[in-house]
């Protein structure tokens, strides 16, 4: 198996077919088939959205000892 990359999309050669291939911008992973990039973009940001909160609760608490 063998990929080849083209701006952000990547063909996979496997077995005498090409299959087509997204890469997320985020975490780097090859997503196929690239309806499934959708859902991965999903988890990133539901993952930001608690980090950002865990964050906040973080600077929260951290003010609060002074
Ligand atoms: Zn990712």
């Amino acid at each position: 198996m063998e990929a080849t990359a083209s701006n952000d999309s990547y063909e996979i050669h496997h077995e005498n077919a090409t299959y087509q291939a997204v890469v997320c911008h985020r975490c780097g992973a090859k997503m196929f088939p690239a309806e499934l990039l959708e859902a991965h973009m999903d988890r990133h940001q539901i993952k930001d959205m608690y980090l950002e909160g865990e964050l906040k609760k973080l600077q929260y608490s951290m003010n609060r000892m002074r």
